[in-house]
């Protein structure tokens, strides 16, 4: 563990994030006033960096143990106030002293949160130009000249997709079926193994059934735009299963307004063209068939347990049963994957030619059976690089794709982005909606979270979007339970409506 000592408890969250950032392999702790540390062994170990807040100015020390030495740097500022200038002038120079100490810029700059595409469109919705705000991106936040085209791509992209959504009166679905035919070494989603399962799945759609019913009503007379049945991986359940659980769905909710109704399959393994006709019956108009990557001994490695093989049948299988907005999913930074192994993927997934192409960076979370491989294995996971991603953009551009939507995550593999790209007017608007946040998505299922979404115009014409969160717990037996229980908590989060 590395300590980091900090005489301020406040940006506790941006000291963590940056350090991450530039020593992603590190386990970070940072020790405030504020922290209460019980363990000797924390209070014992030597710190590897020290913030030190003074009355003109703060000092950042970072320590060499291994060559008994420190570097200091300065930031001379009397400023005392906790204002957002003073947090945002700090992530700067700890930015660039972090550059300085490690020789590294990183694409996003100082950049540490999961959506900044959303930055960049609120900035184009308040009428600034792509100049203004490629300069901001550049001089306040470090991001690449690379990283500000692609956000900025991106983000009139999303503005063009999201143009015939009804914010206002508008909202999407999230139906979460958290069972898996196996659970994958990386997975840190709500996923169950079916096999031990099977049998408490009528239960489960019964509770989501009673889930429904409540949410409907809730959301009489809104348009619902958009629809995502997600996990897990939904065709984990039967045919029979998946036909019950859409035809609940459409007996609760109005489907004639929807723009896009999506259901990730996923898994190969769980793909049966029983499942798919009941699938094209109900008007399901995207689907995802998700590789992660073409390499047989990789997708053993990670716990998928089907082959290569499987995923190109199973996706010919969807293209036959008439299913014409397929999206495959890949992950770069694979453990042992290099260069090669991506093009090799890549060059598969040109053959198929899908619709559209998810590109993500490995995120090695700690509780995932991955963070736990990495440590035993002594190896280090964060081997995506720009190379990488750029076979991966060459890829999708041969198939006529252009980049979509983007977000990041923590952990992240080379500091990256996870990158959604696709032909035109086969986007994933549900994946635009759940990063910028535009409108209220209404999840139902263990593990879900629904965001309510509230809009006001403030005094200076810039609107303000109020986001409301409600939970459901993760475990399935839970959820069975205490359905009654999420159910309220909805109904508290949408009383005043
Ligand atoms: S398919 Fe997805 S949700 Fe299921 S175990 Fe693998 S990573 Fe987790």
């Amino acid at each position: 563990m590395q300590i980091i000592k900090s005489s301020k408890a406040q940006y506790e969250y941006e000291i963590h994030a940056l350090v991450k950032s530039f020593y992603p392999a590190w386990d970070v702790k940072i020790l405030t006033p504020d922290s209460v540390i019980k363990d000797r062994k924390i209070l014992e170990t030597p710190p590897v960096m020290e913030l030190k807040f003074l009355d003109d100015h703060v000092e950042f020390i970072v320590h060499d143990g291994l060559h008994n030495k420190s570097n200091s740097y300065t930031w001379w500022n009397t400023d005392q106030t906790e204002s957002d200038e003073y947090k945002n002038a700090f992530g700067r120079f700890l930015y660039t002293s972090l550059q300085e100490e490690t020789g590294i810029s990183l694409p996003w700059g100082n950049l540490t949160g999961v959506r900044p595409t959303k930055l960049i469109m609120g900035m184009l919705e308040h009428g600034e130009s792509e100049q203004e705000i490629a300069a901001f991106l550049r001089e306040k936040h470090f991001v690449s000249e690379e990283k500000i085209d692609l956000g900025i791509e991106i983000a009139q992209r999303e503005r063009k997709i999201l143009s015939t959504l009804h914010y206002e009166d508008g909202y999407s679905l999230y139906v979460g079926i958290p069972f898996c035919p196996t659970t994958c070494l990386y997975c840190s989603f709500t996923s169950y193994p079916i096999g031990a399962w099977k049998e408490r799945v009528p239960d489960y759609l019964t509770a989501l059934e009673k889930e429904m019913e409540t949410a409907a009503q809730l959301y009489r007379g809104k348009i619902l735009d958009t629809v995502y049945i997600g996990g897990g991986t939904p065709t984990s359940l039967s045919a029979g299963e998946i036909d019950r659980l859409i035809t609940s769905l459409k007996k609760y909710f109005d489907f004639s307004t929807v723009q896009e109704f999506t259901v990730e399959a996923g898994r190969a393994d769980s793909i049966t063209d029983e499942k798919l006709k009941v699938m094209r019956r109900h008007g399901v108009t995207r689907i995802s068939v998700n590789p992660q990557t073409m390499k047989e001994s990789t997708l053993k490695l990670i716990g998928r347990q089907h082959t290569v093989r499987q995923v190109a049948d199973a996706f010919h299988m969807t293209r036959k049963a008439g299913f014409d907005n397929i999206n495959m999913d890949i992950i770069l930074g694979l453990p042992g994957e290099d260069k090669e192994d991506v093009r090799s993927t890549i060059e598969s997934i040109l053959v198929l030619a899908p619709e559209s192409l998810t590109v993500h960076s490995l995120a090695v979370k700690r509780a995932a059976g991955l963070g736990r491989w990495i440590e035993e294995h002594g190896i280090t996971a964060y081997n995506n690089t720009e190379e990488m991603m750029q076979i991966a953009a060459l890829g999708a551009d041969a198939m006529g794709m252009a980049p979509y939507y983007l977000y990041r995550q923590k952990n992240m593999s080379g500091n990256f982005e996870n990158v959604g790209y696709a032909v035109d007017g086969r986007y994933g608007i549900y994946n635009i909606l759940i990063m910028e946040e535009k409108q209220t998505i209404l999840a139902l299922g263990a593990g879900s979270i629904t965001k309510k979404v509230t809009r006001t115009t403030m005094a200076d014409g810039r609107e303000n979007i109020l986001i409301e969160r409600c939970e459901n717990v993760k475990e399935v037996a839970q959820y069975i339970e205490r359905i009654d229980e999420m159910i309220e908590r909805k109904r508290r989060l949408f009383e005043e409506m």
